[in-house]
C-alpha cells in the first residue's frame, strides 16, 4: 500500500511538473495548424504588450493578423473548444491606446484588429436613404472614416478628441467628446454591429436584432464579443468651423454657462472646457493659433499662479449661413459671463479641428515625449456634486496643470441608452473630468509617475470619502469587488450577459473583471 501511495504521488508530481509544458506545446501546435486567410506570429510581438498608458506590459503567446471575420471566428472557436482546462485567453487590440493593459493578454492570443481593416472597404450610404450611414471594419481608425465620409460631404456625428483610435476600441468604452451633449457619445450613434461572440458565433445585432448583444457590447469593455463591423450614423459636414476660447476665474459661473449652452436649443456645435492652473503666458501661447478680440487687453492678462477655466466652443460654418453665423455667435456669446479680455477666435477646416490632437502628437513625438507613461484618470461626476468636487480637487489637490490637460464639461445622461453596458452616475447632467497627465520616468519631482499616481489616489479617495457618486470612465480596477461596486445595479446584468456570450470568460482579460474558469 505504501508503495502504491508513493508511486501515485510521484506520478501526480510528474504530471503537475509536466502538464504546463505539455499544454503549452500542444496549444502552440494547435494554433500553428489553424488555416487562416491571415497569419499568426509567435515572435516579435512586443507591440502587443505596449499601450498608451505605458505602465503595464503583458506578453502574449501569439498575435493573429486576421484578413476576415472568418479568421476571427475560427480562432475564437478554437480557443472556446479547448474548454475550461486551457488557460488561453483572447483580446482584440484596436490601436492599443488603452491606459492600463486593457487590450493585452498575458500568454494569450491578441487579435490585431487593424489588419482586418485593411481588407474591408468602407461603404458610405447616402442616396435613397433617409439617414446616411457608413459601414466600416471595427479595426478602422476614426481619422480614416472622416477622410472617406468627407468625400461625400458627410461625417460621423460624435467624436473623441483624438481620431487615431479604432471604432471597436472606442465603442467598447463610449467615445465622448464635445459633441456628446447633443448626439450622445459614439455608442449612441451606432445602428448595427457585427460581433464574434466568445463562442465563435458571428452575429449581426442592432436595436431590432439580437438587441441584448448589441447593448452588451456597447461600452462592454470587450467582454461579450469582438466587434468586427459597425454601421455609424452620418450627418452633413461643414467645411470650416469657428473655434472659440474664453476664460473664467470662477468655477460656478463657468459651469453655469456650460450647462446653459448644452441645454439651449440654439447653441454651439461642440462644447468642452479645461481647467488651467498656474500656467505662465497662457494667452500668449494661444496667439499662435487664435486671434484675440481685444489684443491690447489680452496682452495685459496674467495667468501665472491663477486657477482659470477655459470654455472651448465651435460653430459649424455652412455656406448658406455665412451671412448670419457671426451674428448668431455674437448673440450666444453675449449671454455668457466670461472675462471679456479673454475672447479668442479662429477659423479652421473641420478636419483640422477634429484632428487637432494629432498635430500635438507630431510635436510630442518629435521630442520623444509621446511614449511617456500616461497615468490618466477619467471621472464622471454628477452635476449636483461638481461644485464640491471643483472646490476640493481644482482648489486644493491639483497643484498645477503642467503635467497635461485637465478637461471638464457636461453631457446629458438622456443621450445614453441605459441598456448599454456603459456606466455613469444617475443624474440628468454628468460632467466628464479628465486628468490627462504624462509622467517623466526619470524625475523625482511633481512630474514623476509616483507624484501623479499619488495625486490620482487623493482625488479618488476624496470622491469616495465624500460619497460623490463618481464613476470612473475608461475604468481600471484590480478586484472583482471593485468592479461590482463600479457597475452597481448593472452588475447582475453584466454577469448574466457574460455567462451567455462569453461563458468561459476568455475575452479581454486585460480588463481584470473575470478570470477564465480553469
Ligand atoms: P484598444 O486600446 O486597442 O482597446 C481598448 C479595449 O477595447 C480593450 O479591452 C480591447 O480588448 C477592446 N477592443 C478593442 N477593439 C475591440 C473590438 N473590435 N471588439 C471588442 N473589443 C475591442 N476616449 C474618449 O471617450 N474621448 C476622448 O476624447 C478620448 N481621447 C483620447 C485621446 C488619446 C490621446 C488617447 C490615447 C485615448 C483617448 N480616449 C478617449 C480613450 C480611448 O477612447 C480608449 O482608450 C479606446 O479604447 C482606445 O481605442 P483603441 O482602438 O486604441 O483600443
Amino acid at each position: 500500500n505504501i508503495l502504491f501511495v508513493r508511486s501515485f504521488t510521484i506520478l501526480v508530481l510528474i504530471w503537475i511538473v509536466m502538464k504546463p509544458e505539455v499544454c503549452f506545446s500542444s496549444v502552440l501546435s494547435s494554433l500553428k495548424a489553424l488555416h487562416l486567410q491571415g497569419y499568426i506570429t509567435f515572435e516579435n510581438n512586443e507591440f502587443a504588450s505596449r499601450d498608451f498608458g505605458n505602465q503595464i506590459h503583458s506578453h502574449p503567446l501569439a498575435v493573429v493578423h486576421p484578413k476576415s471575420v472568418t479568421d476571427i471566428s475560427e480562432i475564437v472557436t478554437h480557443v472556446w473548444q479547448m474548454g475550461p482546462a486551457s488557460e488561453l485567453t483572447v483580446a482584440a487590440r484596436g490601436h492599443g491606446h488603452s491606459l492600463q493593459g486593457q487590450a493585452q493578454a498575458r500568454g494569450g492570443v491578441i487579435i490585431n484588429m487593424e489588419s482586418l481593416r485593411q481588407d474591408q472597404e468602407m461603404q458610405v450610404y447616402y442616396r435613397g436613404v433617409q439617414f446616411p450611414y457608413v459601414d466600416v471594419s471595427a479595426g478602422e481608425l476614426w481619422i480614416n472614416i472622416l477622410h472617406e465620409t468627407l468625400k461625400y460631404g458627410l461625417a460621423p456625428k460624435s467624436w473623441t478628441d483624438y481620431l487615431h483610435l479604432t471604432v471597436g476600441g472606442t465603442l467598447s468604452n463610449a467615445g465622448i467628446s464635445g459633441q456628446a451633449f447633443r448626439h450622445g457619445p459614439q455608442i449612441s450613434n451606432v445602428r448595427q454591429l457585427e460581433v464574434v461572440t466568445g463562442k465563435g458565433e458571428v452575429l449581426i445585432c442592432s436595436q431590432e436584432q439580437n438587441a441584448d448583444l448589441f447593448h452588451a457590447v456597447l461600452g462592454g469593455l470587450g467582454q461579450f464579443g469582438i466587434i468586427t463591423r459597425a454601421r455609424i450614423s452620418l450627418e452633413r459636414a461643414p467645411k470650416m468651423v469657428k473655434w472659440i476660447r474664453v476664460l473664467y476665474s470662477d468655477f460656478s459661473t463657468f459651469a453655469r454657462d456650460q450647462e446653459r449652452l448644452i441645454s439651449a436649443s440654439k447653441t454651439f456645435d461642440y462644447i468642452e472646457g479645461l481647467v488651467i492652473k498656474n500656467k505662465t503666458g497662457l494667452l500668449n501661447n494661444w496667439r499662435t493659433s487664435f486671434d484675440p478680440q481685444d489684443p491690447v487687453q489680452a496682452s495685459h492678462f496674467v495667468s501665472d499662479g491663477r486657477t482659470l477655466y477655459c470654455l472651448e466652443l465651435t460653430k459649424n460654418l455652412y455656406p448658406e449661413k455665412f451671412d448670419t453665423v457671426n451674428q448668431e455667435i455674437e448673440d450666444l456669446l453675449s449671454q455668457l459671463s466670461y472675462i471679456p479680455s479673454t475672447l479668442f477666435m479662429s477659423e479652421v477646416p473641420y478636419i483640422d479641428f477634429l484632428d487637432r490632437v494629432h498635430a500635438s502628437e507630431l510635436i510630442l513625438r518629435s521630442k520623444g515625449l509621446w511614449d511617456l507613461p500616461h497615468p490618466w484618470l477619467n471621472l464622471l461626476v454628477p452635476k449636483s456634486k461638481i461644485q464640491h468636487f471643483a472646490n476640493e480637487v481644482f482648489g486644493n489637490i491639483l497643484s498645477d496643470t503642467n503635467n497635461g490637460p485637465v478637461l471638464v464639461y457636461p453631457i446629458h445622461k438622456s443621450k445614453v441608452d441605459n441598456r448599454t453596458s456603459f456606466v455613469c452616475p444617475d443624474e440628468d447632467i454628468i460632467y466628464l473630468v479628465a486628468f490627462l497627465s504624462h509622467a517623466n520616468p526619470s524625475s523625482n519631482g511633481t512630474d514623476s509617475l509616483q507624484h501623479v499616481l499619488t495625486q490620482n489616489k487623493r482625488i479618488l479617495d476624496f470622491c469616495e470619502v465624500s460619497h460623490l457618486g463618481v464613476k470612473q470612465y475608461l475604468p481600471h480596477y484590480t478586484t472583482q469587488e471593485q468592479w461590482r461596486t463600479h457597475f452597481g445595479p448593472k452588475w447582475e446584468v453584466f454577469v448574466q450577459r457574460k455567462s451567455v456570450y462569453d461563458p468561459l470568460a476568455m475575452l479581454a482579460p486585460g480588463q481584470n473583471i473575470f478570470q477564465k474558469s480553469v
